[in-house]
C-alpha cells in the first residue's frame, strides 16, 4: 500500500447527457480537493464507463478527456446495465491504481465522504462501504420498498449491506481477488462482502439527482431485487424441501384422519373443499417448480460463459485489439 494512492473514480453511464456536465466538474473538484490534501496522488483519473448510451453521453466523455487527461472513458458496445457497466469500469482500473471508488454519476452519492473513505483505506481497510444515513430525498414508497427489499434480501440468504448501493472503495488486492469471481449474473454489492477482507462503512445522506431521471423502475427494482437473491444464495431451494415436507406432513395427517373416520362409519362430505385444496395445491407446484427454473435457466446462462461486457471505444485511443471480457479472460485481468 503506497502512502499516497493512485485513486480510480468509476463512474457509470447511461443516457446521463442532461446531468453529466454538472457532474463531471464535481467529480474533478472533489479529485483535486483531495490531492491538495496529500490523500491521493496526481496520478488519480476519473473513468466515465458509458453504458452503450444513445444520446451524446460519449460525445460529453470525449470531450472532457480532451480538454483534461484526468478524465477517462471507455464504451460499452451496447446497454448491458449498470451491474456490468461498474465491472467493466472496475476491471479496466485493476492494476492501474491502489484503490477505486465506484459512484453513480447523477450526483446522488455524497462526494465529500471520499476523504473518509481514503483514510479509512489507509487504516487498513480493503472496503469501505458508503451506506446511506437517511433516505428523506426519497419517497415514501422508494424509502420503504428498498428497505423491503434489503430485508427480503438478508432473510433469503443473500448477505448485503444494509441501505449500502455501489458507492465504495475497494482496493486494488480485493479488486484481484474479485476479478476470481467469474459468475456471468454479476450482483456486485453481494458479491464483494463474499470476497472478504478488512472492511468498513462511512455513512452520508443520499442526494437527490441533479438533473435526468433514475433508470430503475418498481418492476426494474423487483427483477434486481431477486436476481440478488438467486445469484447469492440456494436459500429458497430449502425453503420448497421444507415447504414441501410440511405439506406432505398434513397431508399424511389428512389420509390417516380420513381412513379412521371411514371405519368408524363417518362419510366426508365437500368436493368444494376438495377442489380448493387442489387448487391450492397446484398453486404451491407452479411456484415450486418456478423457483427451481430460476436456478435452471440461470446455470444455462452461466454454462454459456458469455462475455460480461465489450469496450468498443476508448477515449484518447485507437479503436484497435481484442477488447471483449469473458469470464476466463478476466481472471487474467484486462489487456
Ligand atoms: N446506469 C448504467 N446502465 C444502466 C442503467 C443505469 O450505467 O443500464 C447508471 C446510471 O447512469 C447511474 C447509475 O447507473 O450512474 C445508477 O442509475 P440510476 O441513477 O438511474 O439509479 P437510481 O439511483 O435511481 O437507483
Ligand atoms: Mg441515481
Amino acid at each position: 500500500m503506497s502512502s499516497v494512492p493512485v485513486l480510480w473514480l468509476v463512474i457509470p453511464c447511461y443516457n446521463e447527457e442532461e446531468v453529466l456536465p454538472y457532474t463531471a466538474p464535481e467529480f474533478l473538484k472533489h479529485l483535486e480537493k483531495l490531492t491538495d490534501d496529500k490523500k491521493i496522488s496526481e496520478e488519480s483519473k476519473i473513468l466515465f464507463v458509458d453504458d452503450g448510451s444513445s444520446d451524446r453521453t460519449w460525445k460529453i466523455i470525449t470531450d472532457l478527456s480532451e480538454r483534461d487527461s484526468r478524465y477517462k472513458g471507455i464504451r460499452q458496445s451496447r446497454n448491458r446495465g449498470h451491474q456490468n457497466a461498474l465491472l467493466a469500469g472496475l476491471m479496466e482500473a485493476i492494476d492501474k491504481c491502489d484503490i477505486t471508488i465506484s459512484a453513480d454519476c447523477d450526483g446522488q452519492d455524497d462526494l465529500n465522504v471520499m476523504g473518509e473513505m481514503v483514510d479509512a483505506y489507509k487504516d487498513g481497510c480493503e472496503i469501505v462501504y458508503g451506506v446511506r444515513a437517511c433516505r428523506q430525498t426519497d419517497t415514501w414508497f422508494k424509502r420503504n420498498s428498498a428497505r423491503a427489499f434489503y430485508k427480503l434480501m438478508n432473510r433469503m440468504g443473500a448477505n448485503v449491506v444494509f441501505d449500502h448501493a455501489d458507492y465504495r472503495l475497494v482496493s486494488n488486492k480485493v479488486l484481484k481477488s474479485f476479478s476470481c469471481f467469474t459468475e456471468v449474473n454479476v450482483f456486485l454489492r453481494g458479491i464483494f462482502p463474499l470476497v472478504g477482507y478488512k472492511s468498513t462503512s462511512v455513512y452520508y445522506e443520499r442526494r437527490p439527482r441533479k438533473a435526468g431521471k433514475t433508470h430503475y423502475s418498481i418492476k426494474k427494482m423487483i427483477e434486481f431485487s431477486l436476481d440478488g437473491i438467486f445469484n447469492l444464495s440456494t436459500k429458497p431451494l430449502h425453503i420448497i424441501v421444507f415447504l414441501g415436507a410440511t405439506i406432505s406432513l398434513f397431508g399424511a395427517i389428512g389420509v390417516i384422519w380420513m381412513i379412521v373416520a371411514n371405519m368408524s362409519g363417518k362419510t366426508m362430505a365437500g368436493s368444494a373443499s376438495l377442489a380448493w385444496v387442489a387448487f391450492f395445491m397446484g398453486g404451491v407446484q407452479i411456484f415450486c417448480t418456478g423457483i427451481i427454473g430460476e436456478y435452471v435457466g440461470r446455470t444455462y446462462l452461466e454454462t454459456k460463459r458469455r462475455p460480461r461486457y465489450i469496450i468498443s471505444e476508448r477515449t484518447g485511443e485507437e479503436l484497435g485489439d481484442e477488447l471483449s471480457d469473458s469470464p476466463d479472460s478476466s481472471k487474467s485481468g484486462k489487456s
